[in-house]
């Protein structure tokens, strides 16, 4: 007999809870299934994104190569779940077929019609918890209603106990029939046609392999992540993003391993903040479970009633880096060579685009879903969502970052800046913030010549803010 295990945004081997489950059937194969566009399994962002296709591409081979190392092999096939699964299964004489569940909202949609068809067919089908701490069903308040605000929620994680058993690595994995053939991952075009992310290399290793040198070289930091993890300049995060958005990496290992390490994690002010920001994911997948809508539609109600301007010339400034504010512009180039941006990063991009240009948050979220190696669309949604006002636990809409002060407090040298926007590297740090009100032999004597080396502000950040404030009055007073 064998077991199908269907590997979705769970690739790793370890702590894999659909694979453990299988270990016990005779034969073991391994599947990736690559959705056709637009449907259900595709839609949130795995194949949404260019940055996101290019991860996968990688952290697939990588995925291929571990099970090779154990005996097996990724089989790779393309079409609709639930016709895959049930081929394969023919071809395969197998009993039953395993995945770890996933939670967005059209996770979940091919997640029910997969186990629904599959069964009809005389197949069982098994689906486990593998991606998050607890599922969101299991965290809820004590009227039976899901929390909106993150600090009960996490407090109620921490009583649902985030001690967890983790799976052991399965090691060797028996061999897959020669006769089931798969595509190879080259074929599948992931990679963009493009050369935007030949740089992508230097900055990331996919896989399962790469999650864990890249875990183990920030565990050394971690007890100072308090004080660095807001510095632009420096690399004072984890970078385990996209490791653990496409399940390298488990919520329940990273856990386990800072804990291991440091007994007193949940004392202690840095391995605290880490831990609790691995509870703002979960808070994320808690939220748009809960309330699925916010996909798309603003949790407040009131900003169905904002009047977003979404002007074309400031969506384009933005995404390119050319606003002529510089703090924003290093964000964005960064975002754009890397594929990462830090979380301060995030938020002050987001507010500008939201607040001072008045541009609607989806817009910014959809640029964020195609750019990011960690395109998230649950936390993504909960990040915009938070910054706009519009979300659940959200920044009120009147507290308006200051890019110019953000700048100034969390990249002090401005090494941040002068990396990512080296037309500026040569003014002085007095300059180098705002240098619309620099003096023009200053300027000049760092060759930079305001809409000519480098772009004027797309907006005046005065006027802009009240303009934002005054759109804020107007919707204020509905329901
Ligand atoms: P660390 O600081 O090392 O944190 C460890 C882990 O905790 C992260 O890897 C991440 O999984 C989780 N985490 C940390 N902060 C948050 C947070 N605020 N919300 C949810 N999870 C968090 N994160 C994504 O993974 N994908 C996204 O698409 C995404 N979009 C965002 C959009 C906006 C506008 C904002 C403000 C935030 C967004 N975030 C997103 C959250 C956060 O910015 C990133 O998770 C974080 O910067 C990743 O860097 P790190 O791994 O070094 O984080």
């Amino acid at each position: 007999a064998s077991t199908l295990v269907w590997f979705r945004q769970d690739l790793r081997l370890a702590d894999n809870p659909a694979l453990d489950a299988a270990l016990a059937s005779e034969h073991i194969i391994p599947i990736y299934i690559v959705p056709p566009e637009g449907s259900d399994e595709g839609r949130d962002g795995f194949l949404r994104g260019g940055a996101s296709r290019w991860w996968l591409h990688h952290s697939l081979t990588a995925l291929d190569r571990d099970l090779r190392a154990r005996g097996s092999r990724l089989i790779v096939r393309r079409g609709e779940p639930t016709e895959v699964l049930a081929q394969l299964a023919a071809e395969s004489d197998a009993t039953a077929v395993h995945w770890n569940r996933r939670l967005e909202p059209a996770g979940i949609a091919t997640d029910r019609a997969v186990k629904q068809s599959l069964r009809e067919q005389g197949l069982p089908v098994q689906s486990f918890a593998g991606n998050y701490l607890h599922e969101p069903w299991n965290v809820l308040n004590k009227q039976g209603a899901p929390y909106k605000v993150f600090t009960p929620y996490w407090k109620a994680l921490l009583a649902e106990g985030i001690d967890l058993p983790v799976l052991p690595d399965p090691e060797p994995l028996p061999a897959v029939d020669e006769a089931i053939a798969g595509e190879s991952i080259d074929s599948l075009g992931l990679l963009p046609g493009l050369d935007w992310a030949d740089g992508f290399a230097d900055w990331w290793a996919p896989g399962e392999a790469g999650a864990w040198d890249r875990f183990e070289s920030f565990l050394d930091d971690v007890s100072r992540y308090h004080e660095t993890r807001n510095r632009l300049d420096l690399d004072g995060t984890s970078r385990l993003s996209p490791h653990l958005h496409f399940g390298e990496i488990s919520p329940r290992q990273v856990v386990a391993r800072v804990r291991s390490e440091y007994p007193d994690a949940l004392d202690d002010k840095g391995t605290e903040h880490f831990l609790r920001e691995v509870g703002w994911r979960e808070f994320g997948a808690n939220l748009l479970y809960h309330f699925p809508q916010t996909e798309t539609d603003n949790l407040d109600a009131r900003f169905d009633h904002l009047p977003w301007r979404n002007d074309p010339d400031h969506i384009v400034a933005w995404q390119r880096g050319q606003t002529g504010i510089p703090v924003i512009d290093a964000a964005m180039r960064a975002l754009w060579a890397t594929g990462w941006m830090h979380n301060r990063a995030r938020m002050i991009v987001a507010s500008f685009l939201t607040k001072n240009c008045l541009v609607d948050w989806r817009i910014g979220a959809d640029w964020f879903m195609d750019t990011l190696v960690d395109a998230d669309l649950p936390s993504n949604t909960a990040g915009w969502q938070w910054v706009a006002g519009t979300g659940a636990d959200a920044a009120p809409y009147f507290r308006i970052f200051n890019p110019v002060l953000q700048g100034e407090k969390f990249d002090p040298d401005g090494a941040f800046i002068r990396r990512w926007v080296p037309e500026l590297a040569e003014l002085p740090d007095k300059a180098l913030f705002a240098p619309w009100e620099a003096k023009p032999d200053t300027l000049a004597r760092a060759g930079v010549s305001l809409g000519e080396t480098y772009p004027e502000p797309i907006v005046d950040l005065k006027t802009s803010r009240e303009r934002a404030l005054e759109a804020f009055q107007r919707i204020k007073d509905y329901e």
